[in-house]
């Protein structure tokens, strides 16, 4: 069976930098729901049309079809004073910020002084070229839940 619209789609993949530095090495495949659903990024849903279990390709997603720029606005410095005490700051960790309405923003710690930390609101790709590596492992006719939820269900998917 071909990749088209209404299929669900089993990849094998990998993720490199620019450098051939591996971002991530595709430890569980991808599935997804092919179609203009918005399930997986649509240059990679593009390269993917009309292909067949097998498959190999290469795609190169730049960070404006990924996950946006790297938005410097989103790169705050703040006392520690400011932050709870007893957190044991390291460069890398993932703190969680609370809006006023209760919504969630991750922070990454990017930079600590004695007096300051430096958080950065940013995913942690943004900005960045990012170069698949996929394979087509399987592909299937879409079940009508998956239709109407506009998603692939996996095996142990749950809402
Ligand atoms: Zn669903």
């Amino acid at each position: 069976m071909k990749i088209g619209p209404n299929t669900v789609v089993t990849l094998a993949y990998r993720v490199t930098d620019p450098d051939g530095e591996l971002i991530d090495p595709g430890e569980r495949p991808i599935v997804y729901l092919h179609g203009g659903y918005d399930d997986i990024f649509p240059r990679i849903e593009q390269a993917l049309e009309g292909k067949e279990v097998g498959d190999s390709l290469r795609v190169t997603v730049d960070s404006a079809d990924g996950y946006g720029p790297h938005d410097e606005e989103k790169v705050i410095r703040v006392p520690r004073a400011a932050l709870p005490a007893g957190l044991d700051l390291e460069i890398g960790m993932l703190l969680v910020a609370e809006g006023p309405n209760g919504e969630q923003f991750p922070l990454r710690v990017v930079g600590l002084s004695s007096q300051e930390a430096t958080l950065d609101g940013n995913h942690p790709l943004a900005g960045q070229t990012l170069h698949f590596e996929v394979r087509v492992r399987e592909v299937r006719e879409a079940t009508e839940g998956e239709l109407e939820h506009g998603h692939a269900h996996p095996a142990g998917h749950e809402h």
